[in-house]
């Protein structure tokens, strides 16, 4: 009933010259007319519009790594809404565990950018996930509750129309660790439960909640066969044309 979403999240890898040469092999390795999956691919800015332009033929979509929350301004260095979409992305991934560590980001931020994001017809793939000391001490539903609870503060059903999340346990990202099918099965139909209740049982059934922690092609078959593990958000492993469309390929049914 819910279509697989597979996203890449190319981090800060590959100048244009790595993008085009990806793309090209990701264009060849992946039968499109085959790829009942929708698939994403977000590159880092500066490899937007030629990768926008690359995708023109095809059924691959086009989503960014992050944006600022407020709308244009004096605010240097960084890069907003209107500029994402004006070079051809529909995604924006918002949320991810390395912008609220790294970049000290909080739910607050996320939530205001989720709403730029939505005002502007941007779709949102929200990432949520709890450290290992939270899992550790048993907190992992508190904590994924709270920040799905700030993160979509104020927003409605029908703002939320478009909304993808991502379950990322922080332990499982970049560490080769992947959350096994049970413990990310049990999170995602806790987060379904919870939207379930915050919104209504109709749009949790349809809501897409993606995986993401060291997703490979040789786990994503058993991960993505979960009944509440709608698609995967994939780091390290997109970085690899042959790797990328074997995942996408784990998702057919
Ligand atoms: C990520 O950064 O969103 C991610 C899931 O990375 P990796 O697949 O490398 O763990």
């Amino acid at each position: 009933m819910r279509k697989k979403v597979i996203a890449g999240n190319w981090k800060m890898n590959n100048d244009l010259y790595g993008t085009i040469n990806l793309i090209s092999d990701l264009k060849k390795e992946l039968n499109e007319k085959n790829v009942e999956a929708d698939v994403i691919i977000c590159p880092p800015f500066t490899s937007l519009e030629t990768a926008s332009t690359l995708l023109k033929d095809s059924t691959i979509k086009l989503g960014a790594q992050n944006m600022y929350l407020e709308e244009s301004g004096a605010f240097t260095g960084e890069v907003s809404v209107s500029m994402l979409k004006s070079v051809g992305c529909e995604y924006v991934i918002l949320g991810h565990s390395e912008r609220r560590t790294i970049f000290s980001e909080g739910d607050q931020v996320i939530n205001k950018k989720i709403k730029t994001a939505i005002k502007f017809g941007l779709k949102p793939i929200f990432c949520i996930g709890e450290t290992l000391e939270e899992r550790e001490k048993g907190i992992t539903f508190k904590v994924v509750e709270t920040q799905v609870q700030n993160g979509l503060k104020d927003l409605s059903e029908s703002d939320l129309s478009n909304l993808i999340i991502a379950y990322e346990p922080v332990w499982a990202i970049g560490t080769g660790r992947n959350a096994t099918p049970q413990q990310a099965q049990e999170v995602h139909q806790f987060i379904r439960g919870l939207i379930s209740k915050l919104y209504s049982p109709n749009f949790a059934r349809q809501l897409v909640i993606q995986y993401g922690g060291s997703v490979k092609a040789d786990n994503a078959k058993e991960l993505l066969s979960q009944p509440d593990i709608d698609g995967a958000l994939v780091g390290g492993a997109c970085l690899n044309a042959d790797s990328f469309a074997k995942i996408i390929n784990a998702s057919l049914r």
